[in-house]
Parts: C-alpha cells; sequence; structure tokens
C-alpha cells in the first residue's frame, strides 16, 4: 500500500476561524492525508472536525513552523497550507518567512490563503 502523503496546516490568529471552517468543508478530502499542524491551528481544527486526526507540533511562535520547514527539508510534507495574516506583525516573522523559502526551494504545493486552497483541495469545483 502506498505511504499516504502529509499536509502541513498552518494559520495565523486572525485566519484560525477561517481554516476551521475550511477544515470542515473539506473534512473528506482532507481525511486521504496525514494531517500536522502547528499548535494552536491543529487543535482548532480537531475541535471543528471531531474525529479527523492532526499531529501536533509547537505552536508556531514557539518553533512549530520551523519544526513543519524542517520535514519539508526531509521531504516529508507534500503540500503546505497555510493562511496567513498580512495585517499584522508577528514576533515570528523570520520564521514565516524561512517557512515559505522552504515550500518554494522544495517546490512543493504551498497555499498561503483560502482562494488558493481550495483550488489545491478542491480542484473540480473552480
Ligand atoms: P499556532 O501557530 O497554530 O500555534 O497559532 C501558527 C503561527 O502563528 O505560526
Amino acid at each position: 500500500m502506498a505511504a499516504r502523503e502529509t499536509i502541513a496546516l498552518i494559520a495565523h490568529d486572525q485566519k484560525k476561524d477561517d481554516m476551521a471552517e475550511f477544515a470542515r468543508r473539506h473534512q473528506q478530502a482532507l481525511s486521504a492525508y496525514d494531517l500536522v499542524a502547528t499548535g494552536t491551528t491543529g487543535a482548532r481544527i480537531m475541535d471543528a472536525v471531531p474525529g479527523l486526526p492532526v499531529t501536533r507540533l509547537k505552536s508556531g511562535p514557539l518553533g512549530g513552523d520551523q519544526q513543519i520547514g524542517a520535514m519539508i527539508a526531509e521531504g516529508k510534507v507534500s503540500m503546505l497550507i497555510f493562511f496567513t495574516d498580512p495585517l499584522t506583525a508577528m514576533p515570528h516573522d523570520v520564521d514565516v518567512k524561512a517557512l515559505t523559502r522552504l515550500a518554494t526551494v522544495y517546490d512543493i504545493p504551498m497555499a498561503l490563503n483560502r482562494a488558493t486552497a481550495e483550488m489545491l483541495i478542491a480542484p473540480d469545483e473552480h
């Protein structure tokens, strides 16, 4: 049996409601993947979609973004869905940049907003 692919999910605070809604709406598509998420994002997704397993890493500002970056460098993540908030200053802005840089270096599909994430997860609906 082929190994399941992994999607990494992250949402900044102002985008967490959006991420919870996205996960609810696409529960079935997401359940075909192994899911990893930064700490708070993962908790919100599991609250929103009981029964959808998510491996939670550290919270983003405490190193979670870097953990996901390391997983990308190791070839363990095949898609990044990252709902970023461009209107709020982040203490871990450099980590956010490092993560999106690695996703570009390793050429994995990367959605930085909901519209792009919808096209990656549900291409037939668009
Ligand atoms: P969080 O981290 O899911 O733990 O809030 C996300 C982030 O801000 O990078």
